[in-house]
């Protein structure tokens, strides 16, 4: 996985690998899911401890070798875009907005196609527009 991320942040347009290498903390466990981005402050920087604008960046190692670089870039994209996925405030289009972005870095696979990558929320908002 860590040669996986040296990958990515080196295929990203400068001021994004910038970004990914000072504001982005990745960890790998295995999840259920490819990743998920969290807001900097469950996190913090691993120097000097701030916490504004750091995000952590919670990885699956069992990600397929075809989707890994996308699925990590698509993850970068949330930080890169502010997508606070603990808040109420997050975008809708917030999905969309990632896959469209890492698609636009050079990126592909899953991670990069708007239809899957909003699909899950898709599918609960029109649930709850079922039991409303
Ligand atoms: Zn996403």
């Amino acid at each position: 996985m860590l040669e996986a991320i040296r990958t990515v942040l080196r295929k990203l347009p400068n001021d994004v690998g910038l970004f990914a290498y000072g504001r982005c903390v990745f960890i790998s466990i295995g999840l259920g899911s490819f990743g998920m981005t969290l807001p900097g402050r469950i996190s913090s920087h691993l120097v000097d401890r701030r916490t504004r604008n750091m995000w952590l960046i919670i990885l699956d190692e069992r990600v397929p070798d075809d989707e890994v670089q996308g699925t990590i870039a698509h993850e970068i994209a949330h930080a890169w875009l502010k997508h606070d996925q603990i808040s109420i405030d997050i975008p809708e289009t917030c999905e969309v907005d990632a896959a469209l972005l890492t698609k636009s870095w050079g990126f592909t696979g899953k991670g990069t196609d708007p239809d899957y990558c909003d699909r899950p929320y898709r599918q609960l908002h029109e649930s709850n527009n079922v039991k409303s």
